[in-house]
């Protein structure tokens, strides 16, 4: 499906991303590659690895790995890729291709499993994106597209904190628009999502999920007209339609709601995902590459209805940390020292209620995250401070929608009919987007069905 929309001061491309299910198999390649084929706006494709390869690699890049396990991780890895690559006439030339590059990977693991580093696990994790981007060019190729494979890392240039890089939106820009965009004139470039690289050039990785936020990134550089989230569901739902058959697809929503469904869980964008597309103003569209012709959902600046409740997102395993200390009563200073442990070790808060002498936090945790979040260093340090609790097995729910913050009856409507649960904390002022709160992770599918029967259709 292509979105008309008019902007100016921008070219006719569209990025497409297509996800791991989306490349999974032959059938659901050539599926993505006639979605390209359809609509010549699509220049720039960006995949994830076949569904099941990260979790492969992960495997992989872990510490300790024996020599057997290692090798029959490879030939799973091996098994999905030939799969596909058997339907194609290049067979031969592309799996020497893919052989040579699962010998590279074979003696990356060896050497993890050697010397365990981050950057090595970070080398380790994005063969699964080189490898899906090689074989969908050449997919595009059998269908008369003229696919090409582009390495994105001499663009995608990011810090060194492997497993979870920061990305460096100006050299990312500089360097699309030199490397990637003149070959667009000619040529459907195939690239990967989830990688980049570092000043010295090594490999790093941007967060599990983050080949969303790779495709977006990759449009703000080149002022794309379009971003296409190719995924498994027709749209954005108003809630995981794993958790309810009543949730349904949302037509229109705006970048401010879908960053906020992002950010609070909802898996089916990256959580940084609209950050580059709100900066450029550029429309993204979210459809189903097993059904394209179902329609989807359009985010964009300005959309037609603003109502209260959009949505409700779930995210799950979450901690909740409280800090006491009598100290902070009528004290300066306390909420600073804290803070400064956190940042110190990376940890980027996300909910925060305080009372008199004590705080409570949870953290950003993307999911699936390659880096450790709370670590016993961590609460070492913060228990020189204070008093320190930490609870696990709490999920995050967020209602979503428009100005939740100064509509009457919202705290009853939400919580009068959840009111048979265990509420942990609630965060509710901050945005006009949301209202969240949490609970044990046991009745988290009940408390989200509940709410969308009574917030959606009733
Ligand atoms: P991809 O591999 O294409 O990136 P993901 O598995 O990361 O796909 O994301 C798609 C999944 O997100 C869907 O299958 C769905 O279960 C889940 N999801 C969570 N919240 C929502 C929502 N609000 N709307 C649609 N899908 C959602
Ligand atoms: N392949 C990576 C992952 O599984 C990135 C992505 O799919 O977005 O997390
Ligand atoms: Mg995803």
């Amino acid at each position: 499906m292509s979105v008309s929309v008019n902007k100016a001061n921008s070219n006719n491309i569209t990025v497409a991303k297509f996800g791991g299910t989306s490349v999974a198999d032959y059938q659901a390649m050539l599926r993505c590659a006639h979605i390209i084929k359809n609509d010549n706006s699509n220049r720039v494709v960006v995949v994830s690895a076949s569904a099941g390869v990260t979790n492969n690699l992960v495997r992989l890049s872990q510490a300790n790995i024996a020599a057997q396990e290692r090798e029959s991780i490879i030939t799973e890895i091996a098994n999905i890729q030939f799969n596909i690559t058997k339907h194609l006439a290049c067979q031969l030339i592309l799996d020497a291709e893919i052989k040579e590059i699962l010998t590279t990977l074979s003696d990356c693991a060896k050497k993890q499993a050697e010397q365990y580093s981050l950057k090595n696990s970070d080398e380790i994790l994005s063969f699964g994106e080189q490898l899906s981007s090689r074989i969908f060019a050449q997919v595009l190729q059998s269908i008369d597209v003229n696919g090409h494979y582009f390495d994105i890392r001499p663009v995608m240039k990011t810090d060194s904190l492997h497993g979870k890089a920061q990305v460096n939106v100006a050299e990312i820009s500089s360097k699309a628009k030199t490397l990637l965009l003149p070959k667009l004139a000619d040529k459907v470039i195939v690239t990967q999502g989830f990688i980049g690289s570092d000043e010295q050039g090594n490999t790093t990785t941007l967060g599990r999920g983050g080949s969303d936020y790779s495709a977006a990134l990759l449009a703000e550089a080149i002022q794309a007209s379009h971003l296409s989230i190719w995924t498994d569901v027709v749209g954005i739902f108003t809630t995981d339609p794993r958790i309810t058959d009543q949730a349904r697809s949302i037509n229109e929503i705006s970048f401010g709601e879908a960053a906020e469904m992002a950010t609070f869980g909802a898996k089916i964008l990256h959580p940084a995902t609209l950050i580059p597309a709100m900066r450029q103003d550029i429309p993204v569209f979210v459809g189903s590459s097993k059904e394209p012709e179902a329609g989807g959902t359009l985010i964009q600046r300005q959309v037609n209805s603003n109502p209260t409740y959009r949505s409700i997102a779930l995210r799950r395993e979450q901690t909740l940390v409280t800090v006491k200390s009598p100290e902070m009563l009528h004290a300066s200073g306390f909420l600073a020292k804290v803070f400064t442990v956190l940042a110190k070790h990376q940890l980027s808060v996300d909910l925060i209620t305080t009372s008199e002498i004590s705080v409570a936090l949870t953290f950003d945790n993307p999911q699936g995250s390659t880096q450790a979040l709370l670590t016993k260093a961590v609460v070492e340090e913060l228990e020189q401070l204070c008093e320190v609790s930490v609870e696990h097995g709490l999920s995050l729910i967020a209602v979503i929608g428009n100005k939740i913050h100064g509509t009457k009856g919202v705290g009853s409507s939400i919580f009068d009919k959840v009111n048979d649960f265990n509420i942990r904390m609630i965060c509710h002022g901050a945005s006009e987007h949301n209202l969240c709160f949490l609970v044990p992770e046991a009745d988290a599918n009940q408390v989200v069905e509940r709410l969308h029967a009574t917030l959606f259709t009733e």
